[in-house]
């Protein structure tokens, strides 16, 4: 029995490994991706098989990962990235596994694992018991400092029917908020995409990154998706996240949670928002955010 780790998006794999190191089985990696992310990996991990996604996308490569985890089946762990979990499917349809995603810890239990997952979004959890084959998705969270396992890494090839024509990168979707020092979210106060401009100006004239709540990009798709913050999104730690016409629902609040200082500018007093930051300015946004528009630029 192994403890397999499959690795596709991008280094981001401390969450998996706290939880793959919890697991008595010895482990190894199945990376999907550059030879420069799988000797990454081979740092952290004895045993990699490394894909190399240059000229094939994930898809065309699932059923011989599926295959190399067949081969000596374990408990699988997988980040929540596309690509990871397009492999976890694949891995969990041709071992008959269960799938448990968010999960936040695995430990042994009688013959089986007693696994703790997030629900409603991270607003609550739960534990379950598991016997047989199980796939478990979760958070990477951050790269792990580089490791001295000296692990191999073994290439291998998939006879696959899928294969890159082209890639077109994405549109600028903004500057890095995971390194930004000051962000502006922009949530559903907001009444229409050409009002962006408003938030643009103030995050102009703060020095910040745009950013916004789920609904502003995969609802209305006024922003790019890797701007919304929050459980499902991006999670970032700036010195101030200032949030306009944002309700400050779970959801969102766990991608924030780490800012320094949050101030809100929302029109009502009661919004869950109020009692999570440091500073609230209750007012109408359409007033507000001109103002504090223009008082900064005053001042710079
Ligand atoms: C499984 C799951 C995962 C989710 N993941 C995420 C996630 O990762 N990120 C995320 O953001 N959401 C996520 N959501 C959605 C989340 O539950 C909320 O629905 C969402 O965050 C609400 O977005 P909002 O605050 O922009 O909108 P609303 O909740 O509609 O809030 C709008 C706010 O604007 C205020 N407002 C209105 N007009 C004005 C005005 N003129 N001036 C000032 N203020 C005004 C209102 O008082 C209100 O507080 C998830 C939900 C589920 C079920």
């Amino acid at each position: 029995m192994t403890t397999w780790l499959i690795v596709a998006d991008d280094a981001k794999v401390s969450g998996l490994l706290d939880l793959a190191r919890a697991l008595p089985s010895p482990l190894a990696a199945v990376v999907a991706g550059t030879r420069e992310l799988a000797d990454q990996v081979a740092g952290w991990v004895p045993a990699v098989t490394w894909f190399d996604t240059s000229a094939v996308p994930a898809s065309g490569i699932a059923s011989a990962v599926a295959g190399v985890v067949a081969a000596d089946p374990g408990t699988v762990v997988a980040g929540m990235g596309v690509d990871s979990r397009l492999l976890a499917g694949a891995v969990a349809a041709a071992t008959g596994a269960e799938v448990l995603a968010d999960v936040i810890a695995a430990i042994p239990s009688g013959d089986g694992l007693r696994v703790t997952h997030l629900l409603l979004g991270g607003l609550a959890t739960e534990e379950v018991g598991v016997i047989g084959p199980v796939v478990l998705v979760a958070d990477g969270r951050t790269v792990p400092e580089p490791g001295s396992a000296a692990g191999t890494v073994t290439p291998a090839a998939a006879d696959a029917s899928v294969a890159r024509v082209s890639t077109e990168p994405p549109a600028a979707a903004g500057g890095d908020l995971a390194s930004a020092a000051r962000v502006v979210g922009v949530g559903r106060g907001l009444k229409d995409a050409g009002d962006l401009s408003l938030v643009q100006e103030l995050a102009a004239a703060l020095g910040a990154e745009l950013a916004c709540s789920r609904p502003i990009a995969e609802g209305m798709g006024w922003l790019p998706t890797s701007s919304y913050l929050g459980i499902s999104g991006q999670r970032i730690a700036p010195s101030l996240y200032l949030a306009v016409g944002i309700s400050g629902q779970g959801q969102h609040m766990i991608g924030v949670r780490d800012a320094r200082t949050i101030v809100a500018v929302n029109s009502d007093a009661t919004a869950p928002i109020v009692a999570q930051a440091d500073w609230t300015i209750v007012g109408d946004l359409y007033q507000v955010v001109p103002e504090l528009t223009r008082a900064l630029l005053v001042r710079s």
